[in-house]
């Protein structure tokens, strides 16, 4: 609370309204937050059906959205525009504009509107825009995947690294590495759903313009959710969803001011999520009955170039930056409610953009393997958006257009280019 005034903004069914007018005073912005996620939610029910057909025209795609000031927000004028035009709370401005900022460095304004891109793909998911948690975590969604694959005839083998693709168009062969030895096998097409910059190496192709990521990735594991300051709201509501922290919409374009000139944001924004209040069997059944909780942090504005010269250093001296931003909003330090592991070590781990390309293959560290696109065609994108300068070599990962994230589009897309459809 400040001044009486309540400093946090609950998005969450029926409370939202009251929140609201709680933060700004009136209906007023509420209203517009109605306006603004209702065009958001008409454009992803005509634009998300698109995703897993051929990629439209951009003419194609603007008819089909059929709204002028849509189009106009969301694919021509910088973002900061049409945050600025709906909204007049600081606080509620930054939550808007975070979808636009994950993964993603870039100022509202930012002429590339690569922030545009990045919000558009977090509000027409699904045809909805809503977000959901897998449930079992990642890995019962990889085992599924793995389980429908072995069903259909497919076999998996792990630990074998492609080193070399050689190909006419016509027929490839892939030389591939394995615990006992080298292999090369032949291939009438190949998906790739490594990154853009591996696939290039792959086929020693020219690679493509570098990428970089811009985020601070925090893992943590509580024996208890950390008690609130506003001691009015309760803390299983307020992490069931988005947790934003230092997200105003000023404190954003302060953190990417500092992060483009060089210097670790001065108040590190950052949003948390607790899955295990939505999904408690991510926890095992023990940790789950003693009441432990999973946070999982994920913080704006840290691109790769902070960490070149001492990851561990930057590392450190981030998430000191921004778990004091939350502590701020809590009645006890964040770190009291750390589980211990065998060792006595608190359980927490902190992932850089360097730390993610080294321990996943991120090129530059970047979430979505390479900077999104809009979803339709632009030159050399291909039918699908999965095409390589190859004709039998297809992308099937993020890289794609209509790529960057565990969608499963561009699985989809390239099986359609490789059917033929
Ligand atoms: C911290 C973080 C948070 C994220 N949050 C979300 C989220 O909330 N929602 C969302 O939708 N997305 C999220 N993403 C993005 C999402 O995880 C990725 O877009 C997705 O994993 C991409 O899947 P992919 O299969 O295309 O590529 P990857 O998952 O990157 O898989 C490519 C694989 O290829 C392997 N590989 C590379 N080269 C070779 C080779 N030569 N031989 C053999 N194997 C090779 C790599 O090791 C890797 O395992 C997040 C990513 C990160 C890092």
């Amino acid at each position: 609370m400040r001044d009486g005034r309540p400093t946090g903004l609950l998005v969450a069914g029926e409370g939202t309204r009251d929140s609201f007018a709680a933060l700004t005073g009136g209906q007023l912005e509420y209203a517009a937050w109605q306006r603004f996620y209702g065009m958001t939610q008409r454009v992803a029910e005509r634009v998300f059906p698109t995703l897993t057909e051929p990629l439209p025209g951009r003419d194609a795609l603007r008819e089909r959205i059929d709204d002028a000031d849509a189009w106009r927000m969301l694919f021509e004028e910088p973002l900061g525009v049409a945050v600025e035009e709906n909204f007049t709370d600081d606080l509620v401005r930054g939550v808007v504009l975070t979808d636009a900022l994950i993964g993603t460095f870039a100022d509202a304004h930012d002429t590339s509107l690569l922030q545009n891109r990045c919000f558009l793909y977090h509000v027409i998911g699904g045809g909805t825009g809503d977000w959901d948690v897998p449930v079992g975590g990642m890995g019962a969604l990889t085992d599924a995947l793995a389980g429908a694959a072995r069903a259909a005839g497919a076999e998996i083998r792990v630990r074998h690294e492609a080193t070399r693709i050689e190909t006419d168009g016509n027929a490839a062969e892939v030389t591939v590495r394995t615990p006992d030895g080298e292999h090369v096998v032949a291939a009438a097409r190949v998906l790739v759903n490594a990154s853009p910059q591996a696939l290039a190496a792959l086929l020693g192709d020219d690679p493509p313009p570098p990428a970089e990521g811009a985020q601070l990735k925090v893992n943590m594991l509580l024996t208890r959710l950390p008690r609130l300051r506003d001691r009015s709201v309760d803390p299983r509501r307020a992490f069931a969803g988005t947790f934003h922290i230092a997200e105003g919409y000023g404190q954003l374009a302060d953190a990417y001011r500092d992060a483009a000139a060089g210097r670790l944001p001065t108040a590190p924004p950052s949003e948390i999520y607790c899955h295990s209040l939505t999904d408690p069997t991510i926890l095992g059944p023990e940790l789950a009955a003693r009441g432990y909780q999973t946070l999982t942090l994920f913080g704006l504005h840290a691109p790769a170039r902070l960490f070149a010269a001492d990851n561990d250093a930057a590392r450190a001296a981030l998430l000191k930056a921004t778990l004091a931003e939350l502590d701020a909003h809590l009645a006890e330090p964040i770190t009291d409610c750390l589980a211990l592991d065998a060792d006595g070590e608190p359980c927490i781990e902190a992932r850089t953009p360097l730390d993610l390309e080294r321990d996943l293959r991120l090129p530059g560290g970047h979430i979505f393997h390479r900077d999104l696109s809009f979803p339709y065609a632009d030159e050399g994108t291909g039918r699908w958006g999965v095409e390589t300068a190859h004709a039998n070599v297809l992308l099937c990962g993020a890289g794609a257009v209509r790529g960057g994230g565990v969608s499963g589009v561009p699985g989809h897309n390239a099986a359609m280019a490789a059917l033929g459809g």
